[in-house]
This record gives C-alpha cells, sequence and structure tokens, in this order.
C-alpha cells in the first residue's frame, strides 16, 4: 500500500486535541525528546513517525489508534526496540515503554503484564513463587512482542513456545477498540496475535501461564574456536539422544576486541554450548559429560543455579548495538549440515557473522498448543540464526538451504532487509488464514510497519 503525504494532515490543533485525551504524551520531531523516546536496542534502524504517542493507559493507546486512522496514517509500537524490522515513517508511533506493570498470581500459576514489560521483571516477580516464565535468552527484551512473535527460549524443548501458554489478550484494534481475546472469545484474533505479532493491533495487556521451574542445570561450555569441528559434531549427534528436559544451543563467536567483551573471547572465535536441564543436576552432568570431553573448554559454567539466574545461559550483549539478524529452520544437521556449516562459518571460513547460533528445537516446539495458534517454524528439528553487523550478507543462511524446511522463525528477522521474509515464516494455509483474520480487524493495514501479513479477504 503506497504511503500518503502526512505532514498537512498533522497540523498543531489536532495533535493538541489529542494529547488532552492523553495521560501520556505527544512528541514531534521538533520536539527535543522525541530522538531519546525513539532509542531502542537495535541500531541498524530508526524509526522516524510523525508524530510519536508516549502512552501511560490503554486508554492512551486506544485514542492514539483512533487518532491515527481516522487520518487513513500508519501506526506502529515500540517497546524496547530490539525487534526493529523497517523503520516506521510518517505514521503514529506508540511507545509503550512506561506501560510495564507485572502482576503474578501464584494460585493460578499466571501472569499479567502490560504492553512495555520486560522479561527480568516477569523472572524476578514469578521467582519469589517458585515459578518460571517462557522468557527468551535476554531478560531485557519486551514481554509481548516476543510472546506474539513466538518466544523461543530456554525451556522451549520442555514447555513449547511462550505464544502457546497466552491465556488472554487485551489488544487495541484498527478501529480504536478495546478487545479481549482468548479461547472463547474472538477466537479468530487469539489464533492470529499468537504468532502474528503485531499484525492485529496494539496489545495493551497478556496474561499467560507460568512454568513451576524454581531451578536448573544450567550454563555455558566455551571452546576455543579451533576445536569448533569436534566440538559441533558432538553437540549435533548429542541433540538427537537428550529427553525434552534438555534444552540446548551452539553459537559460533565472533566478538570484537572490545573491553566490555571478556579476555578470554575478544577478538577470536569461540563455540558456545548453552544448555539449559530441569532435571535434576546429578542427571545433568551425566547428560552434559560428552560435550565436556568433546574439547579443552575456556570456560564451563554449567552448574545447578537458580531460575532468576538464566541470563547467564546466553550471556547476551545488553548495551544497544546494530546487527541484522536473519534465520532458517533446519529439518536435520547430519555430517552433510555440519561440515557445510563449519566451511561457511568455522575457523577457516573468513565468516564475518558475529554470532552463527544453531538452537536445538522439537519436543513440545514442535507440537501444536492446547489452543492451536499461528505460530510457524514447529516443522524442523534446529533453528539457524546469524547475527551480522550493518551490510553484512546472508552466505550462511544460503549455504544451509539444502537442509531447510524452507520456514523462518518470526522473531530471528531483524533489521530492514527482513521485512519481506515475513511470508516465508508461516505456510500457505496459515498464510492465508493470518491474512483473512487481519482483512477482519486491520482492512486498511494500518499496522504495517513491520513485519507484516497484508490483509486478503
Ligand atoms: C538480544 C536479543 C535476544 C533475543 N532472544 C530471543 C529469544 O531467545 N527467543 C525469541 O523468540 N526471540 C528473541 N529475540 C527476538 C525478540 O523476541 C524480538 O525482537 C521481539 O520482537 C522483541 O520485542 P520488543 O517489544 O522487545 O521489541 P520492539 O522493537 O519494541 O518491538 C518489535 C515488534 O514487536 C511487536 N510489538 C511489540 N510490542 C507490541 C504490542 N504491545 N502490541 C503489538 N505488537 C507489539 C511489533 O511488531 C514491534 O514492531 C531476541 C532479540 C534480541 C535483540
Amino acid at each position: 500500500m503506497a504511503e500518503r503525504p502526512v505532514r498537512s494532515m498533522l497540523d498543531k490543533a489536532s495533535v493538541d486535541r489529542l494529547a488532552e485525551r492523553l495521560k501520556g504524551k505527544t512528541l514531534t520531531p521538533e520536539d527535543t525528546r522525541y530522538d531519546t523516546e525513539l532509542s531502542g536496542f537495535n541500531l541498524i534502524a530508526r524509526h522516524r513517525p510523525a508524530l510519536v504517542v508516549a502512552a501511560l493507559t490503554t486508554d492512551d493507546v486506544a485514542a492514539a489508534v483512533s487518532f491515527a486512522a481516522g487520518l487513513g496514517l500508519p501506526v506502529s509500537v515500540q517497546a524496547t526496540g530490539h525487534g526493529i524490522a523497517a523503520p516506521a515513517t510518517g505514521g503514529v508511533l506508540i511507545s509503550t515503554r512506561r506501560m510495564n506493570a507485572v502482576v503474578v498470581d501464584p494460585v493460578t500459576r499466571t501472569a499479567y503484564v502490560e504492553a512495555g514489560a520486560r522479561w527480568h521483571q516477569v523472572i524476578e516477580s514469578a521467582g519469589r513463587h517458585g515459578l518460571a516464565p517462557l522468557n527468551g535468552s535476554s531478560p531485557l527484551v519486551g514481554v509481548v512482542g516476543y510472546t506474539l512473535g513466538g518466544g523461543l527460549g530456554p525451556l522451549g524443548r520442555r514447555y513449547g513456545f511462550a505464544a502457546d501458554h497466552v491465556v488472554r489478550a487485551e489488544i487495541v484494534t484498527a478501529d480504536g477498540a478495546v478487545r479481549y481475546a482468548g479461547a472463547d472469545a474472538h477466537p479468530d484474533l487469539f489464533w492470529a496475535l499468537r504468532g502474528g505479532k503485531g499484525n492485529f493491533g496494539v496489545v495493551t495487556g497478556l496474561w499467560f501461564r507460568l512454568m513451576p521451574v524454581r531451578r536448573l542445570y544450567g550454563g555455558g561450555l566455551y571452546f576455543p574456536g579451533e576445536q569448533s569441528a569436534r566440538v559441533l559434531d558432538t553437540w549435533s549427534r548429542w541433540t538427537a539422544t537428550v529427553p525434552e528436559e534438555m534444552t540446548s544451543s551452539l553459537a559460533l563467536l565472533r566478538l570484537p576486541d572490545v573491553p566490555d567483551v571478556p579476555d578470554f573471547l575478544r577478538g577470536r572465535l569461540a563455540a558456545h554450548i548453552r544448555i539449559a536441564f530441569t532435571g535434576t543436576a546429578q542427571e545433568g552432568e551425566r547428560l552434559v559429560r560428552p560435550l565436556r570431553a568433546a574439547g579443552s573448554a575456556l570456560l564451563d559454567s554449567v552448574a545447578e543455579m537458580p531460575y532468576t539466574a538464566v541470563a547467564r545461559i546466553h550471556q547476551d550483549v545488553t548495551h544497544p548495538l546494530p546487527y541484522h539478524e536473519r534465520n532458517i529452520v533446519l529439518r536435520e544437521l547430519g555430517a552433510a549440515a555440519t561440515g557445510e556449516l563449519l566451511r561457511v562459518a568455522g575457523p577457516a571460513s573468513g565468516c564475518g557473522d558475529t554470532m552463527v547460533e544453531v538452537r536445538h528445537t522439537g519436543g513440545a516446539l514442535g507440537r501444536p498448543a492446547d489452543v492451536p495458534n499461528a505460530v510457524g517454524a514447529r516443522d524442523g528439528a534446529y533453528i539457524l540464526s546469524t547475527l551480522s553487523p550493518p551490510g553484512g550478507r546472508d552466505q550462511v543462511l544460503r549455504a544451509m538451504e539444502p537442509w531447510g524446511t524452507g520456514r523462518r522463525y518470526l522473531n530471528f528477522l531483524a533489521g530492514p532487509d527482513t521485512a519481506t521474509a515475513t511470508a516465508e515464516c508461516f505456510d500457505a494455509p496459515t498464510l492465508a488464514r493470518l491474512a483473512r483474520v487481519k482483512a477482519a480487524y486491520d482492512p486498511e493495514n494500518t499496522f504495517r510497519h513491520h513485519h507484516n501479513i497484508a490483509p486478503r479477504p
């Protein structure tokens, strides 16, 4: 859909009238706080909307959506900026960073979060009751954006995607209405937004189940890059033998030679195996033994740990930086596939990616949710993702295509050149159904400035 000129539509009087209805604020590009409000984690692109609504309440979000829809303007949403696709230009951006309430109910084992909450808040609150959410590798990521895109984390093979455990959503749809979607309320919308991400409205509140997990046997095994071949081969064979209680991944890291990277990883290739096992430490130690024997670890942090320390497993970077993220779902990772992966990303490859990570999926990640949803990427055994600096190419993904299922995982796409990959995240019937739900709830494609699913009757 072609963008309409917006400058003339956003006259000061109409913006002032909107501002009067808000508990939060409006910010235009002339405002000194505009840039700060738009700052986010991934610096690969910057949103440049005509108007920012820094929302405080669901009513603020509804007012902003009604305002934009009335003028035919696109609406985008930013919580943390971890998941930017194409930059939002010209329309209205709703900044949810101040809507960050989190309430944990230990009796029903559920959590409620507002639109801007981050995972570390839920991990801490749930942890006080011996419970855990299905967060991902970084506790700084936004709960809502992550969950709507699927949500693949360290408990994934045991419990499935985060989206599989959503019980209710409060959502402002393109007509400005506040709706509640659940198994028996707007079931089509409920199906679509769990996996179809921000295409159906702005989710202002989310209720989801927590898991009875208070501890893990987990951490990381870091090996020198020269040992990648043996480590990758051992890990890939090992994944075929482990129970669903074991979720793991292997990352080939090429971290820069800068002070905030630990000495032993700085400016060199390392193979990092990430382990999260919900069974006993004794059983975990037995399962991890072959991995420990695969090389001489630079660091071995795999041990009994409280779930609240889950960030230690992946040790994701915490400061903003520019990068592309792309991925491919893999059917298998046998000898031919690992050989090719080493050729394009191993020690002698000259690969420019900061990280090439293979996550072991399957288990509960391969089964449909109790209340089915739109999450794609269930059909493979692994998801391989690459993080590359600006200008980086996707030669690793191209080389791995012979082992791909043809699918991609929506949450592991970031950067403007990934906006068109959305269709590859779903099989044809799922994509067609998503487009029909989109046509019902957002016929004008108001929510289009991200990984967009176009409406189709
Ligand atoms: C360091 C890092 C680690 C990550 N680890 C994992 C991981 O382990 N597993 C995994 O699955 N993903 C992971 N991701 C990807 C992450 O889940 C996505 O980037 C997600 O979109 C981030 O959401 P956000 O709200 O934090 O980001 P934002 O950039 O603020 O939002 C991204 C998009 O999410 C949608 N969105 C956000 N809020 C709302 C809302 N209230 N209503 C409707 N739509 C909304 C919109 O489409 C928006 O454009 C990781 C990303 C990073 C950078």
